[in-house]
C-alpha cells in the first residue's frame, strides 16, 4: 500500500498552502482565519520514485469554542491513526508557542516518525526564533517557504527516507 503522510499543526502555520504546492493544484481551502480547513483532503505526491498519499488536516468545526485545542486533538488522532510520516508544521515567523509543544507530547507518543518542519522561512537566511524549535526535541527541525517554495526538494527527501 502507498504510504500515507499527514500534514498536523495548529491553525494557520501554512499546512494547507503547503499541501497544495505539493498538490500541484487548489485543492485545499486557504484563508487568513485560523480553522478553515473543513474536511479532511487527500492528495497523490511524486517524489523521486517514490508515490505517497498526502492528508492535509485541520478540519472541524469552527464554532468550537475550544478550537485550537479540539482541532489538536482531532489532527493528531488522524495523524495516529493513519499516518506512517507525521509531518509536524510549526510557524516560523510567529516561533515556538505553547500549542506546539502540546502537539509536540501528543505527537511523540504515537512512536510514529515526525518530521518537524518550520514553515515561513520565506528567505535564506534563518530567523533567531528557529533554534528555539530545538526544543521540542524532535530533531533537526526542516526550515521552508510554502509560498515562496523554498526548501521543498529537502523536505521531500527527509519524507521518503522515512517510508
Ligand atoms: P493552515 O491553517 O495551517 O492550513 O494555514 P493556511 O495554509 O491556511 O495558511 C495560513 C496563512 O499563512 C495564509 O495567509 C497563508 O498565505 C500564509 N502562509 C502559508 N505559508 C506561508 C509561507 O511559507 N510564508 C508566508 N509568509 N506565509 C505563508
Ligand atoms: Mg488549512
Amino acid at each position: 500500500a502507498k504510504p500515507v503522510v499527514a500534514i498536523v499543526g495548529r491553525p494557520n502555520v501554512g499546512k494547507s498552502t503547503f499541501f497544495n504546492k505539493l498538490a500541484g493544484k487548489r485543492i485545499a481551502i486557504v484563508e487568513d482565519k485560523p480553522g478553515v480547513t473543513r474536511d479532511r483532503i487527500y492528495a497523490d505526491v511524486e517524489w523521486l520514485n517514490y508515490n505517497f498519499t498526502l492528508i492535509d488536516t485541520g478540519g472541524l468545526e469552527p464554532e468550537s469554542k475550544d478550537i485550537i485545542l479540539s482541532q489538536m486533538r482531532a489532527q493528531a488522532k488522524i495523524a495516529i491513526e493513519t499516518a506512517d510520516v507525521i509531518v509536524f508544521m510549526v510557524d516560523g515567523r510567529t516561533g515556538l508557542v505553547a500549542a506546539d509543544e502540546e502537539i509536540a507530547n501528543l505527537l511523540r507518543k504515537t512512536g510514529k516518525p515526525v518530521l518537524l518542519v518550520v514553515n515561513k522561512v520565506d528567505t535564506s537566511k534563518l530567523p533567531d526564533s528557529f533554534y528555539d524549535f530545538y526544543q521540542l526535541a524532535l530533531g533537526d527541525p526542516v526550515p521552508i517557504s510554502s509560498t515562496n517554495a523554498l526548501g521543498l526538494g529537502d523536505l521531500l527527501d527527509e519524507i521518503v527516507k522515512r517510508f
